[in-house]
């Protein structure tokens, strides 16, 4: 039977009680699965190792989230033979019947949303809106990709011939490296995963070390949804040790990789030597940093610049690919702005996110803490002013104020380096055009956008402005699946197109058959 039409799962609507109360018992259930021991898992086997990895809630570092035995590197070869020896059985399996198990997935997840959303906050200090969006976009990613490999899976169109039959199929590629971050540490998971095993691949999925635990969970419940032993091999450890095992081995066919710059230009390099063995060039599919601007123009609406600015920052505490960590605007409005995104700012709640009145929570770890605090020294040491925030703030976790920093200039480190943490610079220009080229000088090119009123400006910004989810007066976060495909320029990766009609075919490739008939 077809699926129904794709649509966005619907974001929670927590003014309501009765969704409020859901939530606070999800959290309630969840507090009482943490702590416990996980298992790595190379095919149908459990695996304890002596060397343990923690995950720790950074609202309150000394709470243990879960603990889980370390891959060591045979342990990694290990699941990486396994795979691939699992892929020649699963490569034949039915696209349509490689679908059931994520629309499978979708609907199970969809039943237990809130306590998903409730690992989020635990694990990584997502507030409940937060968890929310990185929940319903995990189940999007299942439904949207299932629903494309139905696609993918149709008779091609191809020109025809006389005298011939002829088809182009896509097949899968073979054993994936599947290595995502821990800021949508379920929805990206579950979307590169996912995808990559509906396409008729099988996986090493190694989760980041700050957040296995969602990683698990997604495991689970996959394993819940009936998806055959070794499919996904479950393979937490250091990305240093075991990464470049998992990188290297020469029955890798591709590597899914999202996170920092740095990793992903050495993950590319090394899966670039072709190792001893090694029958193919592997594929590399980056998704990286961003250093995101908004220019705002004077001719807009200034409130509502100051609104999406804000949120844009410091949603997730500005631990977003696509957080606006630059507002570039225009002097005739400059001081007004300034103003006005302090002020907005100052007012925003910081604390633990299980709490609903915060509206912050902490970053991710001690070290984050520790750069960002760093970063935000340099911006004031090379002449910047810091109007709000500035420092950390109150309570046992790696909570800080969100901070903005005005008069910073184009070429200062916070303006070019991505912080990944709750810290907005303001730079001003002359005018508009100005504003576009201080736009484009970084070396990434993920999300950015412009808040102007003048069609013709904007119309030059759309042009002109080189990354790859570009918006117009509205935030620059918050992509949806389907709905704005995502992926970014330059440093920022290989513009996959997360959550997009391309996505899949970077797992794939097409075979032609060409037949003579008579
Ligand atoms: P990260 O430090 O680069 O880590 C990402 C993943 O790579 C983690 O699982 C990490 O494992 C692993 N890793 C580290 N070294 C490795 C190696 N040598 N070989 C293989 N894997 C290795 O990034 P993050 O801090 O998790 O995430 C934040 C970054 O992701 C930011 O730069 C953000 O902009 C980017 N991001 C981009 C997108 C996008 O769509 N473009 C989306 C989300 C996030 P360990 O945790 O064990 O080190
Ligand atoms: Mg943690």
């Amino acid at each position: 039977m077809a699926p129904t039409p794709y649509k966005n799962e619907p974001l929670t609507d927590f003014t309501t009680p009765a969704n409020r109360k859901a939530m606070q018992k999800a959290l309630a259930v969840v507090a009482k699965e943490l702590g416990k021991e996980f298992p790595l898992v190379i095919g149908a086997e459990e695996i304890t190792t002596t060397d343990k990895l923690y995950s720790y809630n950074p609202s309150h570092p000394s709470a243990i989230i879960g603990i889980f035995s370390k891959a060591t590197p045979e342990l990694a070869v290990r699941a990486i033979e396994t795979a691939a020896k699992k892929f020649e059985e699963w490569k034949f399996v039915a696209p349509a019947k490689r679908a059931e198990y994520l629309f499978k997935a979708a609907k199970l997840m969809r039943k237990r949303k809130h306590e998903f959303s409730a690992a989020l906050t635990y694990e990584v200090g997502k507030s409940w809106a937060e968890a929310d969006a990185d929940t319903a976009e995990a189940i999007d990613f299942l439904e949207y990709y299932g629903r494309e490999m139905l696609r993918y899976a149709q008779k091609q169109p191809i020109v025809k011939v006389a005298g011939e039959k002829n088809e182009l199929v896509y097949i899968p590629l073979g054993v994936g490296v599947v290595v995502p971050p821990w800021n949508f540490a379920l929805a990206i998971l579950a979307g590169m995963t996912a995808a990559a095993v509906v396409a008729g691949n099988t996986v090493v999925l190694k989760p980041s070390s700050d957040s296995p635990f969602l990683g698990v969970k997604f495991f689970n419940l996959m394993r819940e949804a009936g998806l055959p032993a070794g499919v996904i091999n479950f393979v937490p450890g250091s990305g240093a040790a075991v990464g470049d095992v998992l990188v290297s081995n020469p029955l890798t066919r591709f590597v899914s990789f999202t996170g920092s710059k740095e990793v992903g230009i050495h993950i590319n390099e090394l899966a670039a030597k072709v190792q001893p063995g090694q029958k193919w060039l592997k594929r590399v599919v980056a998704e990286m940093g961003g250093k995101d601007g908004i220019v705002i123009d004077d001719q807009c609406d200034l409130d509502g610049a100051v609104s999406a600015t804000v949120a844009s920052a410091f949603g997730f505490q500005g631990q977003k690919c696509s957080a606006a960590s630059r507002a570039i605007v225009v002097e005739k409005v400059y001081d007004a702005f300034v103003a006005k995104v302090a002020e907005k700012t100052k007012a925003l709640a910081v604390g633990d996110p299980a709490d609903p009145a915060n509206y912050m929570g902490p970053v991710v770890n001690k070290g984050s803490m520790e750069k960002i605090l760093q970063y935000i020294e340099t911006g004031v040491k090379e002449g910047g002013r810091c109007v709000a925030g500035g420092t950390r703030a109150e309570g046992d976790g790696f909570f800080i104020a969100p901070t903005v920093i005005a008069d910073v200039k184009p070429t200062d480190t916070i303006a070019l380096e991505e912080i990944f943490g709750p810290v907005l610079a303001i730079i001003k220009v002359k005018n508009f055009d100005e504003g576009l080229d201080v736009a484009n000088n970084t070396e990434f090119g993920l999300t950015g956008g412009v808040w102007t009123n003048n069609a013709k400006k904007a119309e030059k910004a759309k042009r002109t402005f080189h990354v790859g989810n570009f918006y117009i007066n509205r935030k620059i976060t918050g992509a949806f699946v389907g709905v704005h495909p995502f992926g970014g320029f330059n440093m920022s990766g290989t513009d996959s197109k997360a959550g997009g009609r391309d996505y899949l075919l970077l797992f794939m490739q097409a075979k032609l058959i060409s037949e003579k008939i008579k």
